[in-house]
């Protein structure tokens, strides 16, 4: 079984560079000013009112965090996530916001309306992570994880809540470069949800392709900043292996976790690229993009993305079984035994499509901010 990984490893680095491209109207637009953001007020209900005013959004289809129980968490994330699109408003995508909704959907979606961009973080999702990641849970109990130990020794929080944060930090990434894409598309309105149906568009797989694209550098991105500033210089090699692993890792849970229209291995077929595809090119992503970090800052750290690639599958394939996902687990592992050409194969026809995908959200991206 480790050969074709292996091949899959490195077929992904080959074709794993991220094309960028300098946008000058991006950099003219300053970053908000420490001050401004430390002023941003949010209020939930007041954004609720007048978006159900000025969009297609209906009351019936939004979560009222007030009434519920984890309402601190879910009020933590709408403020962090509503900063956030405040931060990032060089890319354009002016007004944007952070909602909670009721669909009886799974993870997220992103929604224009009236040429406002809304993403929209389900019920759902923050009702998986608590499942997952609530009382009891830790990571290092899990026999084959217990190396993680070293994590709990440096952080001040408990791991569970880095791979939290990897997951909702993939999930608002992902819908915010869709949010990118529409904002140059003409339509009054769209949406984009995480988690899929069974209509195939060849187009909408460029645009996930893209969207998971985009996060995997928003999130190498973090994990950079995450290294430098929580965990001291003394980092051994081996540590840095395993954050990276632990962090994709969980990552790659949560895709390989999103139900699909078909399970089985596909390639055109479904609204979305097939889970194995979208795990494997996260993980490319990630470390690609993070070597080209530590590169630019002469940082002598050489990742190596094979050994990373086996401890990410490592930590995935504990954490889904953990979960109980014994079956996606399976069927996830025989593909990779089975599908490993076509696989790679049809990544790379993604990749080359989206060069010329005008909408792309990477294309948006400028690497050297
Ligand atoms: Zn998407």
């Amino acid at each position: 079984m480790l050969i074709p990984i292996i091949i899959i490893a490195t077929t992904i680095l080959i074709f794993g560079i991220v094309i960028s491209e300098d946008n000058k109207e991006m950099k003219k637009t300053k970053y908000p000013s420490h001050e401004e953001m430390e002023n941003l007020k949010f209020n939930y209900a007041d954004m609720i009112w007048y978006l159900t005013q000025n969009t297609s959004l209906k009351h019936s289809e939004v979560y009222d965090i007030d009434g519920y129980s984890k309402d601190e968490f879910c009020i933590y994330l709408f403020e962090f996530y509503n900063k956030n699109l405040v931060w990032n408003r060089r890319f354009k995508c002016q007004p944007s916001y952070v909602i909670f909704g009721n669909e009886n959907r799974e993870g997220a979606k992103a929604k224009k309306s009236n040429k406002h961009y809304i993403i929209v973080f389900f019920e759902s999702l923050i009702k998986k992570l608590e499942n997952w990641f609530g009382d009891g849970f830790d990571i290092t109990s899990i026999a084959g994880l217990n190396q993680y130990h070293f994590l709990s020794a440096k952080l001040n929080f408990p791991i569970s809540k880095l791979i939290e944060q990897a997951i909702l930090q993939f999930t608002f990434y992902h819908e915010f470069a869709h949010v990118i894409q529409f904002s140059v598309q003409d339509e009054f309105e769209r949406e984009e949800h995480m988690a899929g149906s069974s209509q195939f568009d060849y187009q909408m797989h460029i645009e996930e392709f893209d969207a998971d694209t985009f996060s995997g550098i928003c999130l190498a991105t973090h994990l950079f900043q995450f290294q430098q500033d929580w965990t001291p210089d003394n980092m051994t090699n081996t540590e840095i292996k395993n954050l990276i692993s632990i962090i994709t890792g969980s990552v790659m849970t949560y895709i390989i976790s999103l139900p699909m229209c078909k399970t089985e291995f596909y390639t055109e077929e479904c609204i979305h690229p097939h889970n194995s595809i979208r795990a494997l090119n996260i993980i490319g992503v990630i470390i690609t993009h993070l070597q080209e970090i530590l590169n630019k800052r002469n940082i002598q750290i050489k990742l190596d993305l094979g050994e990373i690639f086996l401890e990410a599958n490592n930590v995935c394939s504990h954490l889904l079984n953990n979960f109980g996902l014994t079956q996606e687990l399976t069927s996830y592992q025989k593909i990779l035994n089975e599908n490993y050409e076509n696989i790679s194969k049809y990544h790379k026809k993604l990749q080359d499509e989206l060069l010329n995908y005008d909408e792309s959200a990477i294309k948006k991206w400028n690497l050297n901010n």
